[in-house]
């Protein structure tokens, strides 16, 4: 499918030969092509082609009285001189003795033929056309979408909101401004809107430098386009990214095929993370439940348990026997701080290191991070967020209850924590959970909202 660079190609070869040419008469052999048809042939004849223009996937031919615009849709092409042929529709006999010839296999392009006082703000009025990415400011294409609950993709392919891009186009504007495909606009943010908007003149300009793309049929008349050889993701499937990340992926987003490298093109990350007895867990099985993601990092801590260089090396840092006692490791890291550190050294730069490694697995556009100690390890590698949040007497009262702790015990185990209300200050959105299990689950489902 020609998208804005293939048009913009035909567009400057069809100048170069039509320019000033006068249609001397034109026929039609299959109608349906002509949107509004009424004495098509007639209105043409005689008229003077000033110049042909393009706005986004639409070609303009400027003429005397009218303005005729060519949309081609899946196979629309032009030809000069061409023979007639069976899937040749429109022929224009022009006064130098030159034809051209507008051939569609599958027959979804279009012509329209409107006055010319319309030239400037037809396509605008009538098919609510988006400028194209080069004529568009930031602030009108981040208005568009940032409180659309749709997958940034299928933002950059309407039409609406921004001219020309089409799926290869997109696949690559995405890759670049490394965004993952299915984040939704209201989580896109201004910046990344800069980006994207930048990209996308970036890739589109350097594609009508190379002549188009032309991976199926595309071709401007007899001319095939070059950018093919310049594409990062789109049908590179199993290649290596360039900047030497894991292979090319590619999945169906709303029907279309989509092409990533699941290192420079993240999932949206929501860590969550709470206090002791706060309801985090709870919270992660919700979700579990629900059918998402959750990278939990206590099982990862746990995995690297089973490691045996790992429990080595912790062995001799804290000078015990192996195997391990895991008791008299507790009861040392949790009443001397400074061994407590020691032993974060080793482990939280192995979490993070697994729980990157976790992330790429997956082709999910949001996956959630299951962290304790979220803000204690200073793991800083994710988008948004979430803090379980409890009163200190429910936190008590369950630690009394589920853990079997006296009071005291369990004001002990509070209180070397990070204390929550240094966690709310750092937390995107807070959630309470001090009345029903059901209650909570409601906050979740709202919280979802958000992102799905
Ligand atoms: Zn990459």
């Amino acid at each position: 499918m020609p998208e804005l660079p293939e048009v913009e190609t035909i567009r400057r070869n069809l100048n170069t030969v039509l320019q000033n040419e006068v249609i001397e008469s034109v026929n039609v052999y299959y109608w349906p092509i002509v949107s509004n048809n009424l004495d098509f042939e007639t209105k043409l004849k005689g008229q003077r082609i000033h110049q042909v223009e393009r706005q986004a996937k639409y070609l303009k031919f400027i003429l005397d009285d009218y303005m005729l615009i060519s949309h081609l849709r899946m196979e629309g092409k032009y030809f000069i001189n061409a023979p007639r042929s069976k899937h040749i529709h429109v022929v224009f006999n022009l006064e130098s003795g030159h034809t051209l010839s507008y051939e569609d296999t599958r027959k979804f392009g279009r012509f329209e033929l409107v006055d010319i006082k319309e030239k400037d703000t037809y396509l605008k009025d009538k098919k609510n056309l988006a400028p194209d990415p080069v004529d568009m400011d930031l602030d009108t294409f981040y208005d568009a979408f940032k409180h659309r609950k749709i997958t940034i993709k299928e933002i950059l392919l309407d039409q609406t909101v921004i001219g020309g891009i089409g799926n290869i186009y997109a696949n690559e504007i995405l890759y670049l401004s490394k965004i993952h495909p299915a984040k939704k606009g209201n989580l896109i943010t201004k910046k990344e809107a800069d980006t994207l908007l930048k990209n996308s003149i970036k890739v589109l300009n350097k594609a009508i430098q190379m002549g188009g793309t032309t991976i199926d049929t595309y071709e401007s008349l007899g001319h095939k386009g070059m950018f093919q050889q310049e594409l990062h993701v789109h049908g590179q499937t199993g290649k290596t990214c360039q900047y030497g990340h894991d292979t090319i992926v590619k999945f169906q987003l709303k029907g279309r095929g989509t092409y990533i490298c699941p290192s420079c093109q993240p999932s949206y990350v929501v860590a969550i993370t709470g206090g002791i007895a706060t309801g985090k867990s709870t919270v992660s099985q919700y979700l579990k439940k629900l059918g998402f993601v959750v990278i939990d990092a206590d099982s990862i801590v746990g995995e690297l348990y089973e490691d045996e260089d790992i429990v080595k090396k912790i062995a001799k840092t804290f000078e015990l026997e192996l195997p391990l006692d895991k008791a008299k490791l507790a009861n040392i890291i949790f009443n001397q701080p400074a061994e407590r550190k020691k032993l974060e050294h080793i482990l939280h730069p192995l979490v993070f290191e697994q729980i990157q490694a976790k992330k790429e697995t997956y082709n999910e556009h949001i996956l959630f991070l299951d962290i304790p100690l979220l803000f204690e390890a200073g793991y800083s590698t994710y988008d948004e967020s979430v803090l379980i949040d409890a009163s200190r007497d429910n936190q008590v009262m369950r630690l009394m209850k589920r853990n079997r702790y006296t009071k005291k015990e369990a004001s002990v185990r509070i209180d070397a924590q990070m204390p929550l209300s240094e966690k709310r200050k750092l937390a995107t959105v807070v959630i309470e959970n001090n009345d029903s299990i059901e209650s909570l689950y409601e906050k979740i489902d709202k919280l979802l909202e958000r992102y799905v």
